[in-house]
């Protein structure tokens, strides 16, 4: 029985310049070590024989050859940003075969912005075939799909806003640098959290990762995963020195735990 189970795989666990840099030949840059190569962020999640993406990264079609992605049934937006959207045309290789549009889920000001992004993508002139076909749904409040409750999360992100998705006891929340006080009790009770971590330092629109480990032990979730994580990050040397359950996430992990019945 899987559809009782809640998998998730990290597709990428870089932040926006992906690592290594381009350019750069620091120590993690350059080390052999696998999980010291991040692809931009995002995630696949799958319950019940669906396979949804948590946003549509620069890399996704390195990610979906990867982990032998095939079939993509739905996608979940955070936010707008290049890093998280770009990937956005390989869509069309999936529906060019199903014939069928993706159900897309986003805030409102996210759909907007990549409606002008990516004009072509929803301009009635063009083409179909060269095109993804995308479904657009905006995301309100929490929504039901494929069976499962989905709780959007809103979150700050410097000056812009982003959505978090909890499904079950597993929430995903990136990109952030602070949980509005209403957030917080939609993240009650989680047993795996995947959250924004960007290096040690501060930065302004993103949580480090000291500020992301001490909201996991706010909300005492058992086990966490820190992503979107710079070239600071050397895996094997940082992962040492983190508390118990908190770990950073690596491309290609997975995650698989009960679906709750909330
Ligand atoms: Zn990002
Ligand atoms: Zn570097
Ligand atoms: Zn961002």
């Amino acid at each position: 029985m899987t559809d009782s189970f809640l998998k998730l795989t990290v597709l990428g666990s870089g932040t926006s310049t992906g690592v290594p840099v381009l350019g750069c030949h620091c120590a993690v840059c350059s080390s052999t070590e696998p999980r010291n190569n991040r692809t931009r962020c995002s995630a696949l999640l799958e319950w019940s024989g669906h396979k949804v993406l948590i946003d549509t990264a620069t890399d996704f079609r390195q990610q979906a050859l990867r982990e032998g992605i095939e079939q993509v049934d739905s996608v979940f937006y955070t936010h707008a940003h290049a890093d998280h959207v770009h990937g956005i045309d390989d869509l069309r290789t999936f529906t060019l075969r199903t014939g069928k549009a993706i159900p897309v889920y986003a805030a409102r000001d996210v759909l907007d912005r990549i409606q002008e992004l990516f004009s072509y993508i929803f301009s009635e002139a063009d083409v179909p075939g060269y095109r993804p076909r995308l479904q657009v749904n905006e995301v309100t409040g929490p929504f039901e799909l494929f069976g499962q409750k989905v709780t959007p999360i809103p979150l700050m992100h410097g000056p812009g806003e982003s959505l978090g998705y909890r499904i079950g006891n597993l929430a995903y929340v990136v990109d952030c640098s602070a949980i509005p006080e209403s957030s917080w009790a939609l993240l009650e009770g989680l047993d795996v959290l995947i959250i924004d971590a960007l290096r040690f330092r501060e930065h302004e629109s993103h949580f480090s990762i000291s500020s992301a480990i001490e909201i996991a032990r706010q909300l005492r979730v058992p086990r966490t995963l820190l992503t979107h994580l710079t070239h600071d990050v050397d895996y094997a040397r940082h992962s040492t020195g983190l508390p118990e359950g908190i770990e950073f996430a690596y491309d290609g992990q997975t995650i698989t735990l009960p679906l709750s019945s909330r």
